[in-house]
């Protein structure tokens, strides 16, 4: 609170009295005092003035007044709850006998002070009020904001900053209420666990603020819709948890989910912005499904995922195999683990190969993994697992490392061979934000085992939509080293042309999605047109993946691109294999 409020709580004392000259004298007396003086001239008066100050810190009550006397007066401020603990000053002549004073502490009056008055004697009781109403004015001002912040914080406690929705914490006190309520009352409720599909790429690409945007207008769409008995809490990023109390009947719970759905999919105008969105979602039913509260959460964004695995935009109920999905993953993780140790990981190498020359140049590194009891798991299923369990950090180390010790001796081998490979390696997201990353490429180039223009890392869009000074620095750094940097899957995200132009970007690889197409997919073709003159005109080089077949090549060919990589010229093969298909490819055979 700033000065000037303060200031406008300046004390106010009113002087109640009939004679105007005994109020001029006390006026008088006061004048020193800082402080409002306000007067009044009879009872009445006083009642209302009393009433209308906020401020009004002492009454100095003249006892003999006509039609309403200074007691009576005090008697009625005593009942307003307004004036009720406002100090009173008795201000008497004739009254000095000790009933009168009895009389005027009944009515509640704090002190009395007789005339002819002394000065010395008023202005030590008046400041003695000044200071007891600044004191307690401070405190209740204290005691009120403390309240404010007490509230705001038991709100930030249980709800979300952003959305204002109840918080994870919250939620799961809800959900306790709930099976509480279900157990006792035998009746079900559902819960509904909700992620938004393509937050990610509305956030990367329009910014976090329009995110936050979108999350709180989906947040009001959701409450909106819900009833007074139901539940929406945020969960976390663009995760969010519905409890539907009334699921009486099968039907009314699938319209009511559908009615999410449909509400998420309506368009959200910001900015200028139309965005659409659509959300999957996953549903558990308590104590049907599940009688475990703790449980509940977990199966529902079991389903969740499931939902995702459909093609998002829809809904799944929770059933027990997808526990088994969800103990699969754990395994997985465990297993994970302990892959390392057990020698359990390989890594096999796919040629690139020139399209002017169909001639090999290089290799993509590509992790595998034989686990004894899962048997080949593809790099696609574990890889995430690797990234959510932190385990990606030395597992991408250790990939680097080993392609770049691989290569090296294929190349110390083969030095018949008229070029010398280079290797690209995938790196995830988020090794950039480790320092692991680029300690381990500048060891590998301080060692000299290779030479920097011989490696490529690969990154995917996501890394650089993510536009974070941090991770600029780290892509100019690992540049510096003499690194080149290329975008792989390129054109699956949302593709914002213009990061390639702000990045330290060598090479796009045109996903093999595009590729695919070809030749019936006329869009495809554009589309790869497209990427390629605009790869070129910023000076960028070109690989395309996934060539299977002789038109794919052939159209490549065609429209310039540099470098082609796919099983038309060889699956991704161990490094022993890779020797002898190099061999047959410079030997001409
Ligand atoms: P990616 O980086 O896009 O790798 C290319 C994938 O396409 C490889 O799958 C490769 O075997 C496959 N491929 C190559 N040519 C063809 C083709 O002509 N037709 C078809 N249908 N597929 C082809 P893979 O080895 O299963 O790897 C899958 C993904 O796993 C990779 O996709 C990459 O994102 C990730 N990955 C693999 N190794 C690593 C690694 O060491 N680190 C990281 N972070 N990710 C890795
Ligand atoms: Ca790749
Ligand atoms: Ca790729």
């Amino acid at each position: 609170m700033g000065k000037s409020t303060l200031e406008k709580f300046k004390p106010a004392i009113l002087i109640v009295d009939d004679v105007s000259a005994n109020r001029f004298a006390l006026r008088q007396l006061l004048k020193s005092i800082d402080a409002d003086l306000i007067e009044a001239s009879s009872g009445e008066e006083a009642l209302v003035k009393a009433i209308e100050l906020d401020n009004l810190a002492l009454i100095l009550l003249d006892v003999q007044m006509p039609i309403m006397d200074g007691y009576e007066t005090a008697e009625l401020l005593r009942e307003e709850e307004q004036t009720l603990h406002i100090p009173i000053i008795f201000v008497t002549a004739v009254h000095r006998d000790e009933q009168h004073i009895l009389k005027g502490y009944f009515s509640g009056a704090i002190d009395y002070i007789t005339k002819p008055i002394q000065p010395e004697i008023l202005a030590a009781k008046i400041s003695l009020f000044m200071e007891l109403w600044r004191l307690r004015f401070g405190l209740e001002r204290e005691i009120f904001n403390r309240n404010k912040l007490e509230d705001k914080n038991k709100f930030l406690a249980d709800h979300d900053m952003l959305t204002s929705l109840p918080n994870r914490r919250s939620l799961f006190l809800e959900i306790e209420r709930a099976a509480a309520r279900s157990d006792r009352d035998n009746h079900e409720f559902a819960l509904l666990f909700i992620d938004l599909d393509g937050f990610k790429s509305v956030n990367d690409t329009l910014g976090h603020k329009v995110g936050d945007a979108v999350l709180i207008q989906i947040a009001n769409r959701f409450s909106g819709l819900v009833r007074k008995t139901d539940t929406v809490a945020r969960f976390g990023g663009d995760e969010f948890v519905i409890l539907l109390t009334d699921i009486s009947n099968s039907q009314f719970l699938i319209s009511r989910i559908t009615e999410v759905l449909e509400i998420a999919r309506k368009p959200i105008f910001i900015k200028n912005e139309e965005i659409s969105l659509s959300v999957s979602v996953g549903v558990c039913i308590y104590p049907d499904q599940i009688d475990d509260v703790d449980k509940l959460v977990d199966y529902a964004d079991i389903a969740m995922y499931k939902s995702k695995e459909l093609g998002k935009n829809t809904f799944s109920f929770f059933s027990n195999d997808m526990d088994q999905a969800a103990h699969r993953r754990l395994t997985v993780e465990k297993q994970l683990r302990h892959a390392r140790k057990k020698n359990e990981f390989s890594i096999h190498y796919q040629p690139v190969v020139n399209c002017n020359t169909g001639k090999p140049v290089g290799v993509e590194a590509l992790l595998r993994w034989k686990n004894s009891e899962l048997g080949s798991v593809p790099p696609d299923y574990f890889i995430p697992i690797a990234e959510s369990s932190g385990l990606i950090h030395e597992l991408g180390a250790w990939v680097f490392e080993q392609s770049i010790e691989t290569i090296t001796e294929i190349n110390k081998r083969m030095q018949s061979l008229p070029i010398t490979l280079k290797v690209a390696v995938n790196a995830s997201t988020l090794q950039f934000k480790n320092s692991l990353w680029f300690k381990t490429l500048q060891k590998a180039i301080k060692t000299e085992k290779i030479s920097p223009e011989n490696i490529e890392i690969e990154i995917t869009e996501g890394l650089l939509l993510e536009d974070s000074s941090e991770i600029n620095n780290q892509l100019s750094k690992i540049r510096a080293l003499g690194i080149s940097l290329s975008v792989d899957d390129f054109g699956t995200g949302y593709s914002a042309l213009s990061y390639l132009k702000r990045c330290p970007i060598n090479t796009v690889k045109i996903d093999r999605s595009f590729v695919k197409g070809i030749p019936e997919d006329r869009e495809d073709m554009v589309l790869i047109h497209a990427i390629i003159a605009m790869a070129h005109g910023l000076g960028l080089v070109v690989i395309a993946e996934g060539i299977e077949t002789q038109e794919q090549w052939d159209f490549l060919k065609s429209e310039n691109c540099d470098f082609a990589q796919g099983y038309f010229f060889s699956k991704p093969l161990p490094s022993q294999e890779l020797e002898t298909w190099l061999d047959k490819q410079f030997s001409g055979k």
